[in-house]
């Protein structure tokens, strides 16, 4: 019977297991190191008085379809989500962009007649089946999937290689170069097998529930979800970094929202020799290298597609893509590498005082590299908008060993908790996945299934594995 439970970490999936575990009656508390919640999913000034900037997530594909966020009335507590007039932006360097835009066709009729045929064969399926995919992709991939006619539609594509199935089925640079950027999500490099998975999935979550913003920042997200924690009763102790599990009331549940090494380190002796051997050889992924702006005006894009959406994918071309992202993973450094860019004062005005705008930017680099890359991703966006230096009124930089003293949970600059390569999402981070060699220990940070992003799914499965062991 679970009665007590203990959640280290405040991040999304922190507040997901307790909100679970709270949910049917069990006396939950939560440990968070910092002095505020949400982990990567939170909102500071960090440049200057009056600009917020999202310390890591900002848009929410699959926060917006997660179907544990779907169930929580998270709108009474604040949350509200900000659709751009277009998901994403691909500017190129004549000066053009290709948008993904929010209904299939408009994206398609943007391209050339047999890239158009091909984009709508491609994602069809998915758009078609996309509550079916949702539901089974959001859980672990171990075992048969919820919706099998779903993934059978979707499975095929999203394991082949990016790089391999941009190129069969694209004859323009333009399409390939758009498709890759959205499987750069990934993490991985592209003509590895999988790679193509995030790609399938941010195209058609673009064509159907969209990349929202939320209104505020991240902390509204984060907010909501401690909102609702708080009417169900939960505790939140802010200022309270564990390092033993001595330090906390015993309980008859423990969940760890944090990285795999602090789970092996901090648990300890409390987990079984061999399962901590096995906790060791989980891989990492590529760390990143980020950038916060504080704006004196709008980024003075070239494309003017690019003003249309949050989200723009500086990459140029997918030979560009592929390499950056091979060379993140490989520990090889790269000087045009491929940058996300998010935007979002020009849809929400709370960002930044009147007038005023916020960025952020990032790209991989190799797990645990504190090259400086200020000037090699500022040069990537005067590329497609020249002039951008000139409006930066302020910036911060974040390399991995910054992002990992805010939130080991980055360990290394890892954004995703661990590696996303096929193996590093089946057995997310062993074939126990949430539970461990411990009946009374869990973890349930994106280490587990089904991945890094704010979607809490990674929390409520833990929260609702140890129910199911209590039975
Ligand atoms: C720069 C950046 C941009 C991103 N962009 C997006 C995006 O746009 N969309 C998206 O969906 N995802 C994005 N992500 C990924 C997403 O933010 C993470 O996958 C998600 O936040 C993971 O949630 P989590 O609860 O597992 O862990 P985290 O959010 O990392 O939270 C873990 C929490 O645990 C606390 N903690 C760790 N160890 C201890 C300890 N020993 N004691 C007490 N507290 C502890 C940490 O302080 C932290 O608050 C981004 C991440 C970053 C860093």
């Amino acid at each position: 019977m679970l009665r007590t439970a203990n959640i280290i970490g405040s991040g999304p999936n922190g507040l997901a297991a307790a909100i679970t575990l709270a949910q049917r009656g069990v006396a939950v508390t939560v440990y968070e190191r910092n002095q505020q919640i949400g982990g990567a999913c939170s909102t500071a000034e960090v440049t200057l008085p009056g600009f917020r900037h999202d310390l890591g997530a900002s848009v929410y594909p699959l926060g917006v379809c997660s179907p544990f966020f779907r169930s929580l009335p998270l709108e009474k507590h604040g949350l509200r989500w900000i659709e751009p007039d277009a998901p994403l932006a691909h500017p190129f360097d004549d000066g053009t962009a290709l948008t993904l835009e929010h209904s299939l066709d408009a994206t398609a009729a943007q391209l050339e007649p047999r890239d158009a045929r091909n984009w709508r064969a491609l994602f069809a399926s998915t758009v078609r089946d996309w509550p079916g995919i949702v539901e089974s992709v959001m859980h672990p991939l171990l075992g048969l999937p919820k919706h099998p006619a779903a993934m059978a539609s979707f499975g095929p594509a999203a394991l082949l290689p990016a790089q391999m199935l941009a190129r069969t089925v694209f004859r323009s640079e333009s399409a390939r170069a758009l498709f890759a950027g959205c499987a750069a999500h990934s993490v991985l490099p592209l003509t590895r097998l999988s790679s193509s998975a995030a790609g399938v999935v941010f195209v058609a979550a673009a064509h159907t529930t969209g990349w929202p913003i939320a209104a505020g920042g991240a902390q509204s997200l984060t907010d909501a979800l401690a909102g609702h924690l708080d009417s169900l009763g939960g505790r939140i102790l802010l200022d309270t970094e564990i390092t033993n599990l001595h330090q906390i009331d015993p309980a008859d549940a423990t969940f760890f929202d944090t990285s795999v090494s602090a789970l092996e380190r901090i648990a300890g002796s409390a987990l079984s020799p061999s399962f901590r051997t096995r906790l060791q050889h989980f891989p990492s992924g590529p760390g990143i290298f980020k950038l916060d702006w504080a704006l004196r005006e709008p980024i003075p894009w070239r494309a003017p597609a690019c003003r249309r959406t949050a989200t723009v994918h500086l990459g140029g071309s997918l030979a560009e893509i592929a390499l950056s992202e091979r060379n993140a993973f490989y520990g090889q450094p790269c000087d045009k590498p491929f940058v996300l860019l998010v935007q979002p004062s020009l849809f929400d005005p709370t960002r930044a005082p009147a007038g005023q705008h916020t960025a952020w930017a990032y790209c991989h680099v190799p797990n645990g590299s504190n090259l400086d890359l200020t000037d090699v991703i500022e040069r990537q966006v005067e590329r497609f908008a020249p002039g951008f230096r000139d409006i930066v009124l302020a910036r911060r930089a974040s390399n991995s060993s910054a992002l990992e003293a805010w939130n080991p949970n980055l360990a290394g600059g890892d954004i995703s908790g661990g590696a996303m390569t096929l193996s590093g999402l089946l057995t997310r981070p062993t074939a126990r996945l949430y539970r461990t060699s411990n009946p009374k220990i869990y973890l349930c940070s994106s280490s587990t299934p089904p991945c890094g992003g704010v979607h809490g799914m990674c929390g409520h499965l833990a929260a609702r594995a140890a129910f199911s062991d209590s039975l």
